[in-house]
């Protein structure tokens, strides 16, 4: 084996990011699952309708996974990919006629940000910005969580206010809203979406739907790659 070939190996992924099939990054099967007919939904929680374009399931977990926590940076083109689709089918079922998108990824923990400059929601929104230049993306990334190890040692009660009030916005940001001009904020004529990998029941984004309404931000769809079956109602199909 020459060198090239034997770096090459080093650098290439050996098994599917979905299904680990060995030698390939991802295999047709894998990468059709992300090709999916985009779907909304309207979510258990929250009166957001939620658009996907592939159905939750343990494979696409673990494609999520591989990029998020193994460094699969192979991936996140076919993944960012996906999610751009859904961002241009929630664009259509809410009648989006042109003007900046904001893209609000699902909330990161702040060790996160410092360790990666952002949840891979973020890096995936971000990508998907680049992957569509068309649309105008902004991504803004001002959603943060708490870490789950804050439960420890609360009581039931104190718990479930922490879950309800498990997300807040990045200090900075809110401090910049505070002081800017409203007016001028609510003129600017384009439209916010939520942005995450999943959703079931629709909690995350309600969460972050009542954190944003706080700073007169209101998303009026949500994009994600894959969408659960569980509590949730067909709202529209798609042609595109
Ligand atoms: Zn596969």
């Amino acid at each position: 084996m020459g060198l090239l070939s034997e770096v090459g190996e080093l650098l290439l992924p050996r098994r599917c990011a979905g299904c680990g099939r060995e030698n390939v990054s991802l295999c047709t099967a894998c990468l059709s699952l992300l090709g999916g007919i985009p779907r909304a939904m309207e979510p258990r929680y929250g009166r957001m309708p939620v658009v996907g374009v592939s159905e939750y399931g343990s494979r696409l977990s673990r494609m999520v996974v591989s990029f998020k926590d193994e460094g699969r940076r192979d991936v996140l083109d076919p993944l960012a990919l996906a999610l751009a689709r859904s961002i241009t089918a929630a664009l259509e079922l809410t009648h989006h006629s042109g003007g900046p998108v904001r893209l609000v990824p699902a909330p990161s923990s702040q060790r996160a940000r410092r360790r990666r400059g952002g949840s891979h929601i973020a890096a995936l929104a971000r990508r998907a910005a680049e992957l569509a230049p068309e649309l105008s993306l902004q991504v803004l990334d001002v959603l943060l969580t708490r870490r789950s190890r804050d439960q420890v040692g609360l009581g039931a009660h104190a718990r479930e206010a922490n879950v309800a009030g498990s997300q807040f916005l990045d200090p900075s940001f809110a401090a910049a809203i505070a002081s800017a001009d409203r007016s001028a904020n609510e003129s600017r004529g384009g439209i916010d979406l939520l942005v995450d990998d999943f959703a079931t029941t629709g909690a995350t984004l309600a969460e972050s739907a009542r954190v944003l309404a706080s700073v007169q931000i209101r998303p009026t769809a949500g994009a994600v790659i894959g969408l659960g079956r569980g509590g949730t109602r067909f709202v529209s199909p798609f042609t595109v």
